[in-house]
């Protein structure tokens, strides 16, 4: 029997390049002798992207569309395509077409060359991208695997080939807080990169805003390693030695003549802010920790589904 392959797309507000992706995906899949799908996400766009998802589907029943009630964010939506995905392997892409479609048969040849369980595109190179945002991720990446305590892959988005013992595991995976291409690299198996040139977005404007970018990196940085606190820790212990040392030069300097320590306004004020500002930064790194410890805890749903199309269930078609 043939294998199957899903592709996943996370769609926000794409009502301009969703019509061009759709084509290419399409045709790059009719070409494999697989027995493919796509799985849509429409993350609560206010645009025409549902209104035209839902077209495709209507009209090919191998287009699986899931529509949330309202935007939920870029991991939940591919999440949500990978808890609803039976195929045996998985394709993650975005749908601006930055990432080519047209390489997906090189992924699988390279899974199958390599019998690795993912292959990883790594970007060689970012066009079409500002240069605030190709130093910030190439600095974010390295920053992240320094504090990271899992090994990650540097300059590599959730554009990947995985195969279903991947998308096994990572369905157990229970946590609210998704960093999925750092979740996969923590599941193991082979896991092998494949170097492409990132393209310019087809069309549109980037739905990861400064504020979406920044909840990523910090969730990325809190799931994946407890280092923060331990820089905490450190430095208090910095703040504890420093005016320990800082004490004693002064009573020393008292005694043998050497400080005039009452004429030292400016030094006193400036230790007061530096050391109002170690607690601050300490607190907030431990109340980021507490943060995530009540989301976890809440145990709200990831994401909320409003429709379902080709799924061949009993909503499917109607809005819940
Ligand atoms: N996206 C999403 N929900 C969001 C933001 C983005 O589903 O809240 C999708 C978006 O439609 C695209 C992908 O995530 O398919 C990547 O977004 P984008 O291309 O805007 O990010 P960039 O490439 O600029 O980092
Ligand atoms: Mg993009």
């Amino acid at each position: 029997m043939n294998k199957s392959l899903s592709v996943i797309v996370p769609c926000f507000n794409e009502e301009e390049v969703i019509e061009e992706s759709y084509r290419r995906i399409k045709n790059v899949l009719s070409k494999l002798e697989l027995s493919t799908q796509i799985i849509f996400i429409n993350d609560g766009s206010i645009d025409r992207t549902e209104a035209l998802l839902s077209g495709f589907s209507s009209k090919d029943k191998n287009v699986k569309l899931i529509s949330f009630s309202r935007n939920f964010g870029h991991q939940k939506a591919v999440t949500a395509g990978l808890n609803h995905c039976t195929s045996d392997m998985a394709v993650i892409i975005d749908a601006d077409l930055q990432d080519p479609p047209e390489i997906i048969p090189d992924l699988i040849k390279t899974m199958q060359d390599t019998n690795a369980q993912v292959v990883y595109c790594v970007r060689k190179s970012r066009k079409g991208e500002g240069i605030f945002k190709k130093l910030s991720a190439k600095a974010f990446y390295r920053l992240l695997n320094f504090f990271s305590e899992v090994k990650l892959p540097v300059d590599t988005g959730d554009f990947r080939l995985i195969d279903k013992s991947i998308i096994r595991e990572f369905n157990q995976m229970h946590e609210k807080g998704k960093y999925i291409r750092g979740l996969v690299s923590w599941i193991g198996f082979k896991q092998v990169p494949f170097y492409y040139e990132r393209e310019a977005r087809f069309a549109g404007e980037t739905k990861y805003p400064f504020s979406k970018m920044l909840k990523l990196a910090t969730t990325s940085l809190l799931y994946f390693s407890t280092k923060p606190l331990k820089l905490a820790t450190a430095l208090g212990f910095f703040s504890v030695i420093f005016s320990l040392i800082l004490g004693a030069w002064s009573i020393l300097g008292k005694i043998m003549g050497f400080t005039h320590a009452n004429s030292g306004w400016t030094s006193l004020f400036v230790l007061i802010i530096f050391f109002g500002g170690v607690q601050l930064l300490t607190i907030g790194i431990v109340g980021s920790y507490i943060g995530n410890l009540f989301d976890e805890i809440k145990n709200r749903p990831e994401y909320i589904i409003d429709k379902k199309m080709n799924f061949g269930t009993k909503e499917d078609e109607e809005s819940i």
